[in-house]
C-alpha cells in the first residue's frame, strides 16, 4: 500500500449554539480536510481546525505546510512502513502541529485499513466504549445554567463550564451552576488563560471555601506561564489540568517535573498528531499522571482519532473531552466512530472507518 497523492477539501458544520470562550467565539466549525490516496484504492482521512491563537495554524499553512513540505517526501512511500512515515513527518518542518496531525491521522487511517483492524486496536486495545463531557460556553449567567440544565437531560454526567472573563462574576456563574446541578453531574472548569495566577488563586479558595467542589480546573493562566501554573497547583485543592501550556511530550514531562500542573490535556492538534499523543500518555502513565483528551473545535475526523487512543490508552486518559460532534447541527462524517450524546462507541471498521463525508468541498491544490 503506498501513498500515491494527497489532495484537499474544506469540511464546515454549523454550530448548535456559538462556542465562547475567554479566547474567542467561533460559529460553525471549518476544517481541512487531508485525503491520502494509495495505489491499492483505500483512502486515508485526516484533518485539521484553525487555531491561530492556539498553535498558531492557520487554514493556508496547514495546506501549504503538508503540500509543499510534506507531501513531496512522502508520496511513493509505503504505509507499512509506519515508523520510517512518522518521523518524515514530524521532521519535515519545525511547529506546525496541526498539519503534522492531518497528516498523521490520515496515515493511521491507512495502516488500520492495511492490517484491517480499527487503530485503537493496532494501539493495544481497550473497551470500546467511552463517554465525554460536554462543554458549557460561557455567556450570561441564566443562559449557563439552562445550558446546564440541558446538558443533563440529555444524559452528560460531566460538564466542563467554560470561564475565565471576569473573577467575580465567574465565581457568582460556577456557584450558580453548582447549586443546579445539585450533584446530578460532575464540574470541570475550563478558564482558558484567563486569569492571572493571584486571581487563580482567589476564584478557587473562594470556591472551595463556599463548598463548591470541582473535578479540576484547566489552563487558569496563561499557556507561556509555566511558572504561574505551579503557583496557582501549590496553593489550590482543586486539581490544575495544562491544555495551553502542553503541546509535545517535551513539555508534558517538564510540567509533571517540575509539578507545574496534576493533569495534562492531550490534543492531537497541539501534539503533532497520534504518535506524540501515544507518547504524552505513556510518559504521564510512568509518573502515575492522569491525562485528558481533548479536541479543538474540529470535525469528527480527528475527534475519531483522538477517540481510538482514548480507548487504547484509557488507563492514563481517564478523561474525555470530545464533544465537538454533539455541538454541531449535524455530523456529515459516517466514520467506525458513533458519537451518541456522552457515549462513544467505536466499531470493528479498519483504521478509522470512514466511509462518507457529506458536503466536502475538494480543493484544487
Ligand atoms: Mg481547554
Amino acid at each position: 500500500m503506498k501513498i500515491q497523492s494527497i489532495r484537499f477539501g474544506m469540511l464546515n458544520v454549523p454550530l448548535k449554539t456559538p462556542f465562547k470562550t475567554a479566547m474567542r467565539t467561533v460559529k460553525e466549525i471549518e476544517d481541512v480536510v487531508v485525503i491520502v490516496e494509495t495505489d491499492t484504492g483505500h483512502t486515508g482521512y485526516g484533518s485539521a481546525p484553525a487555531t491561530a491563537v492556539i498553535t498558531g495554524d492557520t487554514h493556508g499553512s496547514i495546506i501549504e505546510a503538508i503540500s509543499k513540505v510534506m507531501s513531496p517526501v512522502l508520496i511513493g512511500r509505503d504505509i507499512a512502513d509506519l515508523n520510517n512515515l512518522i518521523n518524515t513527518v514530524q521532521n519535515s518542518i519545525v511547529r506546525n502541529f496541526s498539519a503534522k496531525a492531518a497528516i498523521e491521522i490520515a496515515i493511521y487511517d491507512l495502516f488500520g485499513q492495511l492490517y484491517n483492524a480499527p487503530l485503537y486496536q493496532l494501539l493495544g486495545g481497550g473497551d470500546n466504549v467511552i463517554s465525554t463531557d460536554i462543554t458549557i460556553s460561557v455567556d450570561y449567567i441564566d443562559k449557563m445554567v439552562e445550558d446546564t440544565l440541558n446538558a443533563i437531560e440529555q444524559g452528560f454526567e460531566t460538564l466542563k463550564i467554560k470561564v475565565g472573563k471576569d473573577p467575580a462574576l465567574d465565581i457568582e456563574r460556577i456557584k450558580a451552576i453548582y447549586a443546579a446541578v445539585n450533584e446530578r453531574a460532575l464540574i470541570r472548569l475550563d478558564a482558558n488563560q484567563g486569569w492571572t495566577p493571584k486571581q487563580t488563586v482567589s476564584v478557587l479558595q473562594t470556591l472551595e471555601d463556599s463548598g463548591v467542589q470541582l473535578e479540576l480546573v484547566e489552563q487558569p493562566v496563561r499557556g507561556d506561564d509555566i511558572e504561574g501554573m505551579k503557583y496557582v497547583t501549590e496553593r489550590i485543592h482543586t486539581p490544575v489540568m495544562a491544555d495551553e501550556s502542553s503541546f509535545g511530550p517535551k513539555e508534558a514531562i517538564e510540567l509533571i517535573r517540575t509539578r507545574a500542573a496534576d493533569i495534562i490535556n492531550i490534543k492531537l492538534m497541539k501534539t503533532g498528531g497520534i504518535s506524540n499523543a501515544v507518547k504524552i500518555a505513556d510518559i504521564a502513565g510512568i509518573y502515575g499522571v492522569n491525562c485528558m483528551i481533548g479536541c479543538m473545535l474540529e470535525s469528527s475526523i480527528g475527534v475519531a482519532a483522538a477517540a481510538h487512543i482514548a480507548v487504547a490508552k484509557a488507563s492514563v486518559i481517564t478523561k474525555v473531552d470530545l464533544d465537538t460532534p454533539a455541538l454541531g447541527k449535524y455530523d456529515p462524517v459516517t466514520s467506525g466512530v458513533q458519537f451518541n450524546n456522552s457515549e462513544i462507541k467505536i466499531t470493528d471498521l479498519p483504521g478509522l472507518g470512514i466511509s462518507k463525508i457529506d458536503n466536502l468541498t475538494m480543493l484544487d491544490i
